[in-house]
């Protein structure tokens, strides 16, 4: 156990009628600009987890601040029974920037994921093969948290106690061509992974197993569906991380969330036309899902993050923590294991316990995230400066000294 520090002594007391379902830092903010992020008490923290992603374009970003206050100034919320003229605004936008025809909204990750399942499965019905509605997922990932979501990644511990395996998913080994290979059959619907693992520990598909799975998908007739809400959206430097495969593995369905709507709950389930030819009238909804306020805050959000200057801004910042993370790596060889991830998906893979780690890099006031096989992540916000960037390596230093006098006092 750390000590606990004066900000943390003075947080306040966890609720005990929060349901008690995520173990909490004793850390409450109450403002944010920017990487920047303001206690109650005014301390600063640099902010490189961006609420896991979200916070791409750093927290009050004044685009969106005013895209927000506009809106609401006008309506916001009338029902899909109606067009929303911002609906077809940002669909056009996503559609024209992807291998997309059409767009569902949503109201996060796990709903994007949701339509994404049923699009690939009704996609089979309506071609007149209803026996197929197998999905396969991979150890590592995370698609949410709704029942079909943890059934698709398959992650035991967020399985446990909810009833029987739902049928019809199946979980096979991560970047395993041979695996695949050998479970796609008759009844298989879609392939669903994320090609950069978020939750997993910052981990990339190899361009080779991509590629060769498009193909796969090809000859079999299967939908090959992006988890794209952590990785994609200028996370790794291209608008979507599929793009790294210049159109040799663009998938047939992609889910959207997170830095869609910079911290305003919103997610996009985008397809083909092809794949999407089972979703006619009735078959899905929701009733916030692409409501106007969350339609301005999506195209002010898109309209920034599909800037050319920001992606080329994202590989630079990548490439000098890249080159710092490598050299810690080299200094602490007893703390730093790995470095892993693509653009400002980072995962630092560590010896000492990443919880800890965590812990040492908030006394920093730095924040960072946890992740799969010890790791923990990096996910700033896109337009961290380099200044910043810099500022984050020196407490993250900091963070690696302090790990390793403790490993070194225990032993
Ligand atoms: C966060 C996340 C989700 C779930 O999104 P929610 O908005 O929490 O439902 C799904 N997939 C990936 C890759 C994620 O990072």
């Amino acid at each position: 156990m750390t000590e606990k520090t004066a900000q943390q002594a003075a947080a306040p007391v966890p609720s005990d009628h929060i349901m008690g379902v995520y173990q909490r830092a004793p850390l409450a903010f109450e403002r944010g600009e920017g990487a920047r992020l303001y206690t109650t008490d005014g301390e600063a923290y640099l902010d490189c987890m961006a609420g896991i992603a979200v916070n791409a374009l750093g927290h009050a970003n004044p685009k969106l601040v005013q895209a927000l206050k506009d809106q609401a100034e006008k309506l916001w919320h009338t029902s899909n029974i109606f067009t929303i003229p911002g609906q077809e605004k940002l669909a056009t936008m996503l559609t024209e920037a992807t291998f997309a025809d059409v767009v569902f909204f949503g109201n996060s990750g796990a709903e994007a994921i949701e339509c994404a399942i049923k699009t690939a499965r009704k996609h089979h019905w309506a071609n007149g093969n209803p026996e197929r509605i197998d999905i396969i997922g991979f150890e590592g990932s995370f698609h949410g948290r709704t029942l079909a979501a943890v059934n698709a990644s398959g992650n035991a511990s967020y399985l446990e106690g909810f009833g029987p395996k739902m049928p019809g998913f199946i979980q096979l080994p991560f970047d395993d061509l041979e695996a695949i290979k050998a479970a796609v059959g008759d009844t298989t619907a879609a392939i669903i992974l994320e090609p950069v693992q978020g939750e997993g520990g910052a981990r990339a598909w190899t361009d080779a197993t991509l590629r060769a799975i498009r193909q796969l998908c090809d000859e079999t007739g299967t939908l090959l569906i992006y988890d794209e809400i952590q990785c994609g959206l200028g996370r790794t430097g291209r608008l979507f991380a599929y793009e790294w495969l210049d159109g040799a593995a663009d998938p047939d369905i992609m889910a959207v969330a997170k830095a869609l709507g910079g911290g305003f709950p919103v997610g996009a389930c985008l397809a083909t036309a092809r794949a999407a030819n089972g979703m006619t009238p009735g078959s899905h909804g929701s009733t916030y899902g692409g409501n106007p306020l969350a339609m301005a805050v999506g195209i002010a959000a898109v309209q920034e993050l599909t800037k050319p200057e920001l992606l080329a801004h994202v590989r630079e910042v990548a490439g000098y923590f890249n080159q710092q993370f490598t050299g810690l790596k080299d200094r602490f060889p007893d703390v730093v294991v790995d470095i892993r991830g693509k653009g400002l998906l980072i995962g630092v893979q560590l010896a000492t316990p990443n919880r800890e780690f965590m812990q040492h890099a908030r006394d920093e006031h730095l924040l960072i995230a946890g992740g799969g096989e010890n790791c923990v992540r990096l996910l700033p916000p896109l337009n961290l400066t380099l200044d910043e960037a810099r500022e984050a390596i020196e407490k993250f230093e900091r963070a690696c000294e302090t790990a390793r006098d403790r490993a070194k006092a225990a032993a």
